[in-house]
């Protein structure tokens, strides 16, 4: 036990003398954390920029750990050798993760895979982010972006701990929503007609791994019995970490309204759907998972809800196709995978040579000019989007949308020397 004196004594404090807004200046702002945003952060900030990274979680990360999603789809190229198509952070989070026994190379149906430790991820990120000189703020909610003329002039941003205001010569929309293209005015898409459902990812513990039935016999078995148990999605697998006892459970389709009101009221749904699903495992498969308890819930796996109008859209026909843009950002092999019906999705898989490409005029917004949105909110049609909107892409637009705007300066992004941001990034589209 420590002798320290303690003083019991307190002050006042009053909030007029508080200041009623925190200014805060950088050259790029990010919105969101997740692997686009992180992307985008370290790769400014490596590029000597200074650099505030914006999310409204607590914790840096976005749904690649909040979600737990647990596996780095789009790295690699169909096919049994199928090679890295993305680099930059992809290359130290392999090596590191896969250093300390936190990354799993495997498969995804027949995809290659890169399973992580969704923990030893979040951390990675946190220590990154700091190393490389990025001032996070967490915890911070965008209520409002200020304009001048063509250019996004600044944030204001609600924290527990107060109002924020930032100005930057540059943003990065990573928000998956959206949020700061639509709260600066400008047009956004959403489905047409239904919706694409999220899901609810579920961690199960106590377990019997080598019990645990095929993908082929469980989905079977989904559609065979789903609809005694109330599983509104008839297929879905469980993957398990090698080592860690703990297995990722996909097996649920929720919906992922805007609508504040709705959106934390499905929340609750779709841990229901997810409580469904641990009570079939039990009675279904009891050898395997008779004894299986919840370890941990993900927040709500949002696919896609409300996505950028871009200078170029995206199209199922292109992505089919192969089109290598003259201002190709990333590259990516992912399948079509389409949630777009409650009891199952479409997977559309490539042939092992196919790769198709993400322009940087899908990330760019007509009437901005220092403003690039990157990950799952980039300018595509629904189809297309299923494909891009992976890890694997998300991060390499990252690290196009921090070089796009470090390039373009003061100036506009529409009018960057490609060829110079080509050369910046050329690991992620050329081998
Ligand atoms: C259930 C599910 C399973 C998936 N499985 C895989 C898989 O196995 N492999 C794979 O590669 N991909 C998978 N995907 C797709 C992939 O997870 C996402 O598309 C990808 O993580 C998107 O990354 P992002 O950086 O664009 O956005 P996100 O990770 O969604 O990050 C957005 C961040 O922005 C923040 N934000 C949002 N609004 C605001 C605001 N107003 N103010 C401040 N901050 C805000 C959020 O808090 C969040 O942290 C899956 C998706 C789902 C839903």
């Amino acid at each position: 036990m420590l002798d320290v004196p303690f003083d019991p004594e307190t002050r006042i404090i009053s909030r007029k003398d508080q200041p009623p807004l925190i200014e805060r200046e950088c050259d790029i702002c990010v919105v969101g954390s997740g692997a686009s945003g992180a992307s985008a952060a370290i790769e400014a900030a490596r590029a000597g920029l200074d650099v505030i990274l914006v999310d409204g979680l607590p914790s840096l990360g976005g749904q690649a750990v909040n979600s737990i999603i647990g596996m780095f789809c789009g790295l690699f190229t169909p096919g049994s050798d199928g090679r890295q198509l993305t680099h930059g952070i992809a290359d130290e989070i392999l090596r590191d993760l896969g250093a300390t026994g936190d990354l799993h190379i495997t498969r995804g149906g027949v995809m290659k895979v890169a399973m992580y430790n969704e923990i030893a991820l979040g951390r990675w990120i946190e220590r990154t982010i700091v190393a490389a000189g990025v001032k996070p703020l967490t915890g911070a909610i965008i209520r409002g972006v200020n304009l001048d003329g063509r250019r996004v002039a600044s944030l204001d941003i609600a924290t527990r701990h107060g109002d924020v205001r930032i100005k930057a010569r540059g943003f990065v929309d990573a928000s998956g929503d959206a949020t700061l293209t639509w709260q600066a005015g400008f047009d956004c898409r959403v489905q047409k007609t239904g919706q694409i459902y999220g899901s609810q990812m579920l961690i199960i513990e106590d377990f019997d791994d080598a019990k645990r039935p095929g993908w082929d016999e469980m989905a079977a078995r989904i559609r065979e019995r789903g609809e005694h148990y109330g599983m509104m999605r008839r297929d879905g697998f469980t993957a398990s970490f090698p080592g860690r006892n703990i297995a990722m459970v996909n097996m649920t389709h929720i919906e992922t309204p805007l609508d504040p009101f709705d959106a934390a009221e499905k929340q609750i749904d779709g841990k229901d759907q997810a409580d469904r699903t641990l009570v079939f495992l039990h009675n279904e498969f009891p050898e395997a998972f008779g004894k299986a308890r919840i370890r941990a819930y993900g927040l709500p796996g949002i696919r896609q809800t409300r996505w950028i109008v871009g200078t170029h859209q995206l199209t199922i026909d292109e992505v089919r196709a192969g089109v290598k843009f003259d201002d190709a950002i990333a590259r990516c092999s992912w399948p079509l995978e389409q949630h777009h019906n409650r009891e199952g999705y479409v997977w559309e898989v490539f042939p092992e040579d196919h790769i198709h490409t993400v322009p940087l005029r899908s990330l760019t917004v007509a009437g901005a000019d220092n403003l690039v949105a990157v990950g799952r909110c980039i300018d595509a049609d629904s189809a297309a989007l299923s494909s891009v909107r992976v890890m694997g892409p998300c991060i390499a637009m990252g690290a196009a949308a921090a070089h796009a705007l470090d390039i373009a300066g003061e100036g506009s992004v529409h009018r960057i020397d490609i060829s110079l941001l080509k050369q910046r990034i050329r690991a992620n589209i050329q081998d």
